[in-house]
């Protein structure tokens, strides 16, 4: 075999991408990961780690150019570690995606017959986050310092826009920067671990134009902060609520449990389709918020609803999907462990007037078993777990309640695939249909169709 040196300088052909979106040239049978290199291109790279399994390399140059090749919009796209595939064209992108999830699916387990869809894509794939988590720092020269963390570190890369956040909370960023510097408002180092602001949140309605701004806060004590109230409320007249959010841990967490309200409503509100939600800063909601409701609609077409059937959502956070699917079901029973969240959901259900909705408070796994003991015979049961997956007992609790249909939205395809196995035992994985929530990155959203295998 061709020798690999660190350091060395090599050309070769990329032959694959990997989930990260990393270039992959082989020598002999030794994978070399070059990010910023796409498929078919012939690159000049240097080997920067070399270990016995692979190496790592660094683009030097890209003799013959793809023609999935574009010239990254955004100037901080080289450092940042917030987006991965803007060197990539958008229908190039959702082609990636879709090809992970086949590489998943037909390579391994009993899904070769599976149907996986093309990824349903945006029009326009930019500004679409509802929800901007933006780290504060300080310069050497103790500016105050906002933006994105560079990749895999935790140095912020001062920046004054951000092409995949809501334009206003760009705005909102660049405000609230000049006003800490101007008001000499206190920092938090995230070395010594002292001091005071950490992190910048805001949140915004995408149909009612609602803005919550959340000062995350190392500590309770926040002297300037109606200084900074009056500010935004005169210079944004559409932020219905401010924030403060305690955040005392040394973790990377970016909020704390306890938050209070410094103006206005302690809740925004939103709408998906006709249904109105109103959401806490602390209960989790889909960033992406007109794909969200191509996301539910798709669920929506595998669940075929006919008016009978008793719905479970599991994990169900503020009960989006199953106050979309009440008007439709018989009764829903939600499920989730956040208590705010669940408390947004019963809020909800009141709002929109959907009588036939009871939420549960409590680990999916547990409260699963409970509504088995109780006799609850589910025919369509909505999964959507965090990026962990579900819980094993989960899933034989699921197999024992025999639904007809399960649908299993997921963020992260290759524990879907693991539960999938589960489940494969009692039902036939007819459908997968990835859907581009994270446009530019690597993130890869799915929503999957299971059939009991005596119902086809
Ligand atoms: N279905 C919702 C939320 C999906 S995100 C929506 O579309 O908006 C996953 C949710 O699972 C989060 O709200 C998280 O708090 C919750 N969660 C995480 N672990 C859980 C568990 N073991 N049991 C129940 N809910 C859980």
């Amino acid at each position: 075999m061709e020798t690999i040196k660190k350091n060395e300088v090599k050309t070769g052909k990329v032959i694959d991408l990997t989930h990260e979106g990393h270039g992959v040239v082989k020598v002999d049978r030794y994978p070399i990961f070059i990010p910023n290199a796409l498929i078919d291109e012939e690159i000049k790279f240097k080997l920067i780690k070399v270990k016995k399994n692979f190496a790592i390399g660094k683009l030097i140059e890209v003799i013959s150019e793809s023609d999935d090749r574009v010239t990254p919009p955004c100037i901080y796209y080289a450092k940042c570690g917030g987006c991965q595939l803007q060197h990539m064209t958008y229908r190039a992108q959702l082609d990636m995606k879709r090809e992970q999830v086949v590489n998943l699916f037909h390579r391994k387990g009993p899904f070769e017959n599976t149907v996986i869809k093309e990824t349903i894509g945006m029009v326009n794939p930019w500004r679409y986050r509802n929800k901007s988590q933006i780290p504060v720092g300080q310069s050497n020269s103790n500016q105050v310092i906002m933006g994105f963390y560079r990749q895999r570190s935790h140095d912020i890369i001062d920046m004054d826009s951000c092409l995949i956040q809501d334009r206003q909370h760009q705005e909102v960023m660049n405000r609230v920067k000049y006003w800490l510097n101007e008001l000499n408002i206190s920092i938090y180092n995230e070395k010594t671990k002292t001091s005071l602001i950490r992190h910048l949140v805001v949140r915004t309605g995408y149909h009612t134009d609602e803005m919550m701004v959340i000062f995350v806060t190392n500590g309770a004590t926040f002297k300037q902060s109606e200084l900074l109230v009056n500010k935004l409320k005169k210079e944004f007249p559409n932020i219905t609520s401010i924030k403060q959010n305690i955040n005392n841990s040394h973790s990377n967490v970016i909020m704390g449990r306890q938050s209070m309200t410094l103006y206005g409503k302690d809740k925004i509100e939103d709408q998906l389709s006709e249904v109105t939600y109103h959401i806490s800063d602390l209960s989790f909601y889909q960033i992406n918020s007109s794909q969200t409701e191509k996301l539910y609609q798709q669920a929506l077409n595998y669940a075929q609803l006919t008016g009978k059937e008793i719905v479970l959502d599991t994990y169900c956070g503020i009960g989006t999907i199953g106050l979309y699917m009440a008007p439709l079901a018989k009764h829903v029973y939600g499920v989730e462990v956040v208590p705010q969240a669940i408390k947004d959901a019963e809020d909800n259900a009141t709002k929109n007037q959907l009588k036939n909705t009871t939420f549960e408070c409590g680990k999916a796994e547990d409260v699963i078993l409970t509504w088995k003991s109780q006799g609850i015979k589910p025919g369509v049961v909505m999964v959507d777990p965090p990026r962990k997956g579900c819980d094993e007992t989960f899933l034989t609790t699921l197999l024992k309640l025999n639904p007809k249909r399960i649908v299993y939205i997921s963020c992260n395809p290759s524990t879907q695939q693991r539960d999938a196995q589960i489940l494969a035992e009692q039902y036939e994985l007819v459908e997968i249909t990835p859907v581009d929530m994270f446009p530019q990155t690597t993130h890869i959203e799915t929503v999957a169709l299971f059939v009991r295998k005596d119902e086809e």
